[in-house]
């Protein structure tokens, strides 16, 4: 995700001021149980499971393109995904970065009801920037950190849906798809970032259905995290959003999932959205009006374990249980 917003109406340059880290206790949302009016079975997510899928990604250290991490955490995704589900595959290409830099790339695509054409896609990228360059310590900006928050919540998250759909499966196909090299952008250049989702959104296998819809997440764990009504998913795909918040809502996490317009970003949904044309949300802790617009981490050496919280992350991963499951039957 990026630092320019395109249709963000407050843009404030300064995002490196502090603010205090408060790892919330998740608790209260993990004790929470799936609410269903109808009869319709929905599994339970567990935010422990997704914590500790994001906490081995970050074990490999930064997943940055060419580096060992890349190779050993897209080998455990791949595995993991294919211990939940048979139909898993890794898109391999080269891409090039904004520095001419021939960057690999592997998509991790993983396909749940695969005769079901009427389908829908999850995303998250889990690539690792490679540079703190939002620190408000310069001697950051060179070096790479731990990116918890920034990718690895999103995979989390979906691995964990992956693991749920083992034995309780949904009425309609879904496709969940782990991005590469989404964060190696500049400044500058909107069409640096989102490198694998537009390798993605180009050639992605549409024989198994094109998707009605696809939600894509983005820094899903950190605690207060606000999920608002990004402007290019109000754009592209209001009632999708309106849809997840509203499921959201029922089961009581407006705390997070707030339906208020916001600026938009520069997010792996624009690609989606302009290239395969696929109405794509983003679910993204971004806010417009707080200071900077991300969350204080984005991009700094903060963005570690510390800023994940189990219970944001079940709250993100209950209410999509909950899309997924209530598609096609109601
Ligand atoms: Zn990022």
């Amino acid at each position: 995700m990026k630092k320019y917003p395109f249709l963000c109406i407050l843009i404030f340059l300064s995002s490196a001021f502090l603010f205090s880290c408060h790892n919330v206790s998740s608790e209260a949302n993990e004790n929470k149980s799936s609410t269903n009016s109808s009869s319709i079975k929905i599994p339970e997510f567990s935010g422990d499971s997704a914590y500790a899928y994001v906490a081995k990604q970050v074990s490999f250290g930064p997943r940055i393109p060419n580096t060992l991490a890349q190779e050993q955490c897209a080998t455990w995704l791949f595995e993991k995904l294919k211990s939940f589900t048979p139909n898993v595959e890794i898109q391999e290409t080269n891409v090039t970065g904004y520095d001419g830099t021939k960057l690999k790339c592997k998509n991790i695509i993983a396909t749940i009801n695969p005769e079901n054409h009427n389908r829908i896609a999850i995303f998250s990228h889990w690539d690792t920037r490679p540079w703190a360059d939002e620190d408000t310590s310069k001697i950051y900006h060179s070096r790479p950190f731990d990116g918890a928050n920034d990718g690895p919540s999103g995979v989390g998250v979906i691995l964990e849906l992956a693991r749920q759909m083992i034995h309780e499966k949904p009425e309609i196909g879904v496709t969940l798809v782990l991005l590469d090299v989404e964060d190696y952008g500049v400044s500058g250049d909107e069409n640096s970032y989102c490198l694998g989702t537009q390798y993605w959104a180009a050639h992605f296998d549409k024989s198994k259905g094109i998707p009605q819809y696809g939600i894509l997440l983005d820094m899903v764990g950190a605690p207060n995290s606000r999920f608002m009504f990004e402007a290019g998913s109000i754009r592209y795909a209001r009632p999708v959003l309106e849809k997840v918040w509203k499921e959201a809502a029922s089961l009581g996490y407006q705390q997070y999932f707030i339906p208020n317009e916001t600026g938009g970003v520069t997010d792996d949904h624009v690609f989606i959205n302009g290239i395969a044309q696929i109405p794509t949300i983003d679910i993204i802790d971004y806010d417009a009006m707080r200071n900077g617009g991300f969350g204080y981490y984005w991009h700094t050496h903060y963005d570690n374990m510390k800023v994940v919280d189990k219970g944001v992350l079940k709250s993100v991963g209950q209410t999509l249980l909950n899309v997924i499951f209530k598609e096609g039957k109601l």
